[in-house]
């Protein structure tokens, strides 16, 4: 296993994009469990109401006693909601039902946009973990804003699909909301295409297309459209647990080493 970062830089990373269905929860997922396979330790935080990202690595409802929810609205301390997951050095903050109605019940707190922001600061987070990594809800609402507030940088799955670049301008504009009024330093870590399909025309126009206009900000790895990474979550396991060798697998550990190199360039 490589050395965790000397550097905090890009240690919180929130996974986002408002479209549901781009590859948020399973780049949270597999991203998480390719860097812990380097020997890094992970926190994953679940934001989204559905709570994909904690059935997907086995904590089922029945088990989500504190979850993000209690973290957000009852100001209970961020530790108390951290549990272990199967994989050693990964551990999440589950999410349920619940929190869809955080928006509502945050509307008259004047800190509601910071809320995770400063959990995470009074749990000195940093001591225990290299990387916290936030799985965004299919919106841009109050618990994304959150994320933002609270990241060191969005990286953004887009699907290869026609409509792939619609709304990236949305999203970057509240990236920049969020810098100008919570969080300056919050960077753009960059843009994944997720479920390629190399045999159709399409996912290589939208793939060509998207590398044009964003440049170096789209990542090199590419995450192929791999049946393995869907079965995945029903076995409650990462994809390089459920098949290690898959190519799904073999692209989200490409992804996490990439993830690694740049951080490292930028600390440099
Ligand atoms: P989001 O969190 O953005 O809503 P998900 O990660 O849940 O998106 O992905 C949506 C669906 O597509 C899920 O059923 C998931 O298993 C599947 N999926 C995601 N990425 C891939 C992929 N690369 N290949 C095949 N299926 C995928
Ligand atoms: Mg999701």
């Amino acid at each position: 296993p490589d050395q965790p970062l000397m550097s905090d830089a890009r240690r919180i990373l929130a996974i986002a994009n408002q479209k549901g269905g781009v590859g948020k929860t399973t780049t949270a997922i597999n991203l998480a469990a390719a860097l812990v396979e380097t020997g890094r330790k992970v926190l994953l935080i679940d934001l989204d109401p559905q709570g994909n990202a904690s059935t997907g690595l086995g904590i089922d409802a029945d088990r989500r006693v504190k979850t993000a929810y209690d973290v957000l609205i009852a100001d209970d301390p961020l530790r108390d909601a951290i549990q272990r997951t199967d994989l050693e050095r990964l551990d999440i903050v589950p999410a349920t039902v619940d929190l869809s109605s955080a928006d509502v019940a945050m509307v008259s707190d004047k800190r509601r946009n910071r809320r995770l922001r400063d959990a995470l600061a009074a749990a000195e987070i940093a001591r225990d973990y290299d990387h916290v990594v936030i799985d965004c809800p299919p919106s841009l609402n109050l618990l994304t804003i959150n994320a933002m507030g609270a990241a060191d940088a969005v990286l953004v799955p887009l699907q290869c699909e026609f409509f792939a670049m619609e709304g990236l301008s949305q999203l970057l504009k509240t990236v920049k909301q969020v810098r100008r009024s919570l969080n300056p330093d919050l960077k753009i870590e960059g843009v994944i295409l997720t479920m390629f399909d190399r045999r159709n025309n399409l996912s290589q126009m939208v793939a060509e297309d998207v590398r044009r206009n964003l440049g170096d900000l789209v990542y090199r790895t590419v995450i192929p459209r791999n049946v393995r990474l869907s079965e995945a979550p029903s076995y409650a396991a990462p994809i390089t647990v459920y098949d290690s060798a898959s190519r799904g697998s073999l692209a989200y550990r490409a992804l996490a080493r990439e993830f690694i190199e740049r951080q490292a360039l930028a600390a440099a």
